[in-house]
């Protein structure tokens, strides 16, 4: 194709907070490179960057030397920055993470570990200081770090796109994709236009695997989405901040937590069940489509038989409110079942390979004049700034590479 045919040099799949922020990044590594960022919903940040519990994690649960501890660190005092420099709300406020059984012990000494391995500092409590920071919450033992935060990240994402520089079109569901090694690519959307391209980045969060399979690529690992349901507490003056449980080691989950967040109000949750459609942010939404490319995946069977009990669990707090308030009465003894109103779900894009493992890490993978971000759970808001600063590294230097 000659290179006046080409309607920008870097076509962006999703305009999520990861698509945008490769976007700005690109825009700032190599200033005057064409992007178009093709997003299918009508606005910004309608899938999990809008729908998520708007924490900037510290980065104190990832294994030292992982992605996601080298992003999150450093990003979220990036996004400290980013949020203080464009004025989007947003506070650092610390966090406190609760045992509340003997058997957590153990593995809440183990985080302490490794926020130091992580560079954190991290503060050890006896179950009475927990009151210091939260007289309602009670617990044996608790650890306090101090650089977690809150933040708006549709805000942030809104604000990614204008800084960007990027033709951002909303509207432009991509269904079809035409990559010559030799040619670049052309995408087709729902609405029939083309946008033609020297490469594309694939950041399509819940469809990433989709988008991969149209390009030609075989992603290794299928979406499998789990909701995450959420109340809001009707007395928040319960909450100062944000308390965690310790989570289980076995799920890239952090389980049930309660988050006072930048409009003031607590969320307490979001719990983990398997959701009926990509996009099924409650349980009559179901797409039979996308259900049964996730039952036809073998991974979802090897997943499901190998946690059957935790999941039953999470079921039950999703179908019984006096299940899930119970489990929350564990942190929070003062809580009621009539403090809990239900409000708005998020669904998670978790990746899960074919012998059923979930995918802890970022995943992103290099493909002729294609770079796929294949996993990007939590804390990909929070290490967004660096996330999208790798993927443009890696997307201009595939496309140095083939234009070689
Ligand atoms: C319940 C929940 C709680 C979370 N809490 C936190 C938290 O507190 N802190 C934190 O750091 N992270 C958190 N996360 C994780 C974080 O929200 C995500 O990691 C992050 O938003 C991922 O961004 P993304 O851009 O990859 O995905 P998305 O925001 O889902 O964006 C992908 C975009 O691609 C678009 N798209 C898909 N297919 C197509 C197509 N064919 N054509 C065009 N566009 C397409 C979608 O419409 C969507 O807008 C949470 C996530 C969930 C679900």
């Amino acid at each position: 194709m000659a290179a006046g045919s080409y309607d920008c040099d870097v076509v962006v799949i999703g305009g999520g907070i990861v698509g945008l922020s490769t976007a700005y990044a690109i825009g700032r590594a190599a200033p005057g490179t064409r992007v178009t960022v093709l997003e299918k919903e009508q606005g910004t940040a309608r899938h999990q960057t809008g729908r998520n519990s708007g924490v900037i994690h510290s980065g104190i649960y990832y294994r030292p030397g992982s992605l996601k501890a080298r992003y999150a660190v450093a990003g979220a005092a990036e996004m400290v920055k980013f949020c203080a420099e464009y004025d989007i709300p947003h506070a650092v406020t610390g966090k406190l993470i609760v045992a509340t059984e003997r058997e957590e012990l153990p593995r809440l000494h183990a985080l302490v570990q490794r926020g130091r391995e992580n560079g954190l500092s991290v503060r050890e409590l006896c179950g009475a200081q927990i009151a210091e920071y939260e007289p309602e919450v009670q617990g044996l033992a608790a650890i306090h770090v101090g650089t977690t935060g809150i933040c708006d990240y549709g805000a942030v994402a809104r604000r990614l796109a204008e800084a960007s520089g990027a033709d951002v079109r909303h509207g432009a569901e991509v269904v079809r994709i035409d990559r010559r090694p030799d040619r670049g690519v052309a995408v087709l959307t729902a609405a029939g236009d083309i946008v033609r391209a020297r490469t594309l980045v694939n950041c399509a969060g819940l469809h990433c695997d989709r988008i991969a399979l149209l390009t030609g690529d075989e992603p290794g690992a299928r979406i499998v989405p789990f909701r995450g349901e959420y109340y809001e507490l009707a007395r928040p003056e319960l909450v100062r901040g944000l308390v965690y449980p310790v989570p289980d080691p076995a799920f890239p989950f952090l389980g049930v937590h309660l988050t006072r967040g930048t409009d003031d109000g607590v969320h307490v949750g979001p719990n983990a069940v398997p959701a009926l459609a990509r996009e099924g942010y409650d349980w009559r939404t179901v797409r039979p489509r996308e259900l049964g490319a996730t039952l036809a995946w073998p991974g979802s069977w090897q997943l499901a038989r190998r946690h059957w009990r935790y999941g039953a669990g999470e079921l039950h707090r999703s179908l019984s409110k006096p299940a899930f308030a119970r489990a929350v009465r564990r942190l929070l003894p003062a809580v009621r079942d009539e403090d809990l109103v239900p409000t708005a779900a998020g669904v998670r894009a978790q990746a899960v390979l074919r012998d059923g493992t979930l995918v802890d890490d970022f995943l992103i993978r290099e493909a002729p004049r294609a770079v796929h971000v294949l996993n990007a759970p939590s804390p990909a808001a929070t290490a967004s700034l660096p996330i999208g600063r790798e993927i443009a590294r890696r997307t201009l230097a595939g496309l140095a590479e083939s234009e070689r």
